[in-house]
């Protein structure tokens, strides 16, 4: 554990920057954006940053206009620790902000910058990043992180989510593929000439009755969903181009390659049977989060002796699959990472416009900052102990290692 001295200091240094962090928060409440639309929250997030003491932002970093990256060092040739956290802040189109981005937000801005203060008051060296990472709900800005090198020089990722009315440490996500398919035939008269056209409408009718008949043999776990985007124009023309999303979810990404083989047969059996060409193209695709246990079993303890919450004790009947997917399980395939969940005031789940109201309250941001001590703690902790980050380090590639059988 870290000093009583330390615990004590960060909960007097957010408690004297609450007004403040509220006001960051509401403020992006009140200016929802989606999907790398996110300017306002990116400008205001950044602008705090800016204002820190011995930070150095990075404005549209990863060459995506609405992420970011802040750096705090001390002392990085005596202690050569990265850890890291993450701000999301997108919202839903017409709902909002019903997952409570708004607190991811400052969940993240608050553990980074109460862990920096601590390391120049209490002298204490090392490195922390803040990640700002646009666009989780649809287009995979983790992802594109990833694959820019966001955490290549980092050794743990930490991040919290809010939910309702629940608190873990330990959770976990379905890894996902979202793929668009199209079918190109020919248009024809449906009435004078069909014979003349090839059909895209019934090249996608037969991938759709194929994926169904094919979900029978599936898995507990495994979900193939999609819908018709373009089903043609009219019904007395032969649809000359149809389209649609296909999405394939399982609770690993070995299982969900597995099920994009299974989808190609359906679309192969689709255009065999009309004689349209095809297209796949996949748009995200979310690997499952593996978070870590030992960092899992710090905020737990942490959360638990700072604040009383009573996260129970990871055990099978204590781990939180959320059943969607999220982002950060790409990050938790490059680096050992966590995705705590706390509480908010709500009778329902995310993605419910009823939630959006419940993520604006003064007591969801005190929830919220809970959370960011809890991460702070953690943080510490693990940046102030090389044997316990080799330890995490190496539970992790356990982790991934027992993954590649998982199909
Ligand atoms: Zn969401
Ligand atoms: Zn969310």
């Amino acid at each position: 554990m870290i000093s009583q001295e330390i615990i004590d200091f960060i909960r007097k240094d957010i408690d004297n920057r609450n007004e403040e962090l509220f006001k960051i928060q509401n403020d992006i409440w009140n200016h929802p954006e989606v999907n790398y639309k996110e300017y306002f929250a990116h400008d205001t997030l950044t602008g705090y940053m800016e204002k820190q003491k011995g930070w150095k932002v990075t404005k549209h970093a990863y060459g995506l206009e609405t992420a970011f990256v802040c750096e705090f060092s001390r002392n990085p040739e005596l202690n050569p620790a990265v850890i890291s956290f993450n701000s999301e802040f997108d919202a839903l189109p017409g709902i909002g902000h019903s997952c409570g981005h708004n607190l991811i937000a400052i969940s993240g801005v608050t553990a980074a910058t109460s862990v920096a203060n601590a390391m120049q008051k209490f002298g204490l060296s090392g490195t922390v990043k803040l990640l700002g990472t646009p666009a989780e709900e649809f287009g995979g800005g983790k992802v594109k992180m990833v694959k820019a090198g966001a955490w290549d020089s980092i050794d743990v990722s930490i991040m919290v989510h809010p939910m309702n009315r629940k608190s873990y440490s330990y959770c976990t996500s379905n890894a996902h593929s979202i793929n668009k398919v199209e079918f190109f035939g020919k248009t024809a008269h449906a009435a004078a000439a069909p014979w003349e056209g090839i059909n895209a409408l019934d090249a996608l009718v037969i991938t759709y009755n194929a994926m169904s008949v094919l979900r029978q043999q599936l898995k507990p776990g495994d979900i193939m969903q999609c819908n018709f985007s373009d089903a043609g124009e009219s019904a007395n023309i032969i649809t000359g181009y149809s389209a649609g999303t296909f999405i394939v979810r399982a609770s690993t990404r070995g299982r969900v390659n597995k099920l994009k083989s299974c989808l190609l047969n359906c679309v192969k059996a689709g255009s065999i049977a009309t004689g349209c060409d095809y297209k796949i193209e996949e748009q995200t695709s979310y690997d499952e989060l593996i978070s870590n246990e030992i960092m899992c079993e710090l905020y737990r303890t942490y959360m638990n002796s700072v604040f009383d919450i009573g996260i129970p004790p990871l055990d099978k009947n204590n781990i939180l699959n959320f059943g969607a997917s999220t982002d950060q399980g790409n990050v938790s395939y490059v680096v050992p990472a966590i995705h705590g969940i706390f509480p908010v005031d709500s009778d329902v789940s995310p993605h419910n416009p009823k939630f959006a109201e419940s993520t604006k309250t003064k007591k969801s941001h005190k929830s919220a900052l809970e959370a960011a001590m809890g991460m702070a703690f953690t943080g510490l902790e693990v940046m102030g102990d090389d044997k316990l980050l080799a330890n995490i380090k190496e539970a992790w590639k356990h982790d991934l290692e027992a993954k590649k059988s998982d199909a």
